[in-house]
């Protein structure tokens, strides 16, 4: 039987370290942003998009940082930079500047200020980051091609308990996607049982650091903390 579209991709993602979305996401969001700056740098409604979200999230800005870049990421940012300059040109400050107002505005709070605030939300993105969407749209099918396949026939659950695993948001959208209670079983029980070496492996770490211990040799656990980290925020 033919197998889904991404199913490879999944399975083989998920031989290497990881979750194997968030790696897929990552050249999702790769893929993305290389169409992006060759292909449309001078399309109409693209350009009035980057516009619209105030061009990209801060993750993705970094990664339009490359070799090649600089000429597109000119021409795009110049736009966005002339669409934020309009509105803060035509931005009031709207209310009284009274004692009364700055009493009830303390410095660090995060309370609107009625003053600024149709201003501050019309700087805001008014849409969201194109590479977050592709990234994001990628994601969701790669989830539910694991979910879909995580039993029967070429089950990926094999693959997938000798795998790092979902990260915890992934492992919550992935969850979104079961309908069955046999997948729903299986999944956990794979989950749980990731979840349990890896919290093996950080009582190991913490064991060893004892000065008592500290003669034994550092093994799978010596980075452990790093992949707890990624375990339950995502790739790092
Ligand atoms: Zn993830
Ligand atoms: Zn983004």
């Amino acid at each position: 039987m033919d197998k889904p579209l991404g199913y490879f991709d999944i399975k083989n993602a998920l031989s290497e370290n990881g979750c194997p979305v968030c790696r897929l996401e990552t050249a999702a969001a790769d893929a993305a942003i290389e169409t992006l700056l060759w292909e449309s740098v001078n399309d109409v409604p693209t350009r009035a998009h980057l516009n619209a979200s105030r061009g990209f999230c801060r993750t993705h800005a970094a990664k339009m940082v490359r070799n090649g870049a600089a000429l597109g990421v000119s021409i795009m940012m110049r736009d966005v930079m002339h669409t934020v300059a309009e509105i803060l040109a035509a931005g009031t400050f709207q209310g009284s500047p009274g004692l009364a107002m700055r009493q009830k505005l303390p410095v660090f709070n995060h309370a609107v200020n009625p003053a600024t605030a149709e201003l501050v939300k019309n700087l805001s993105p008014q849409a969201e980051c194109p590479i977050c969407t592709e990234a994001q749209a990628a994601g969701t099918r790669y989830l539910r091609t694991l979910v879909e396949n995580f039993t029967g026939a070429d089950s990926l659950a094999e693959d997938y308990r000798r795998s790092d695993g979902l990260c915890l948001p992934h492992f919550q959208q992935a969850l979104n996607f079961v309908t069955d209670a046999g997948t729903f079983a299986a999944l956990t029980d794979a989950q749980l049982h990731i979840w349990r070496q890896l919290t093996d492996q950080l009582d190991e770490f913490v064991r060893k650091s004892d000065y008592r211990f500290q003669r034994e040799k550092m093994g799978r656990e010596s980075d452990a903390w790093q992949r707890a980290l990624a375990a339950i925020s995502g790739q790092l």
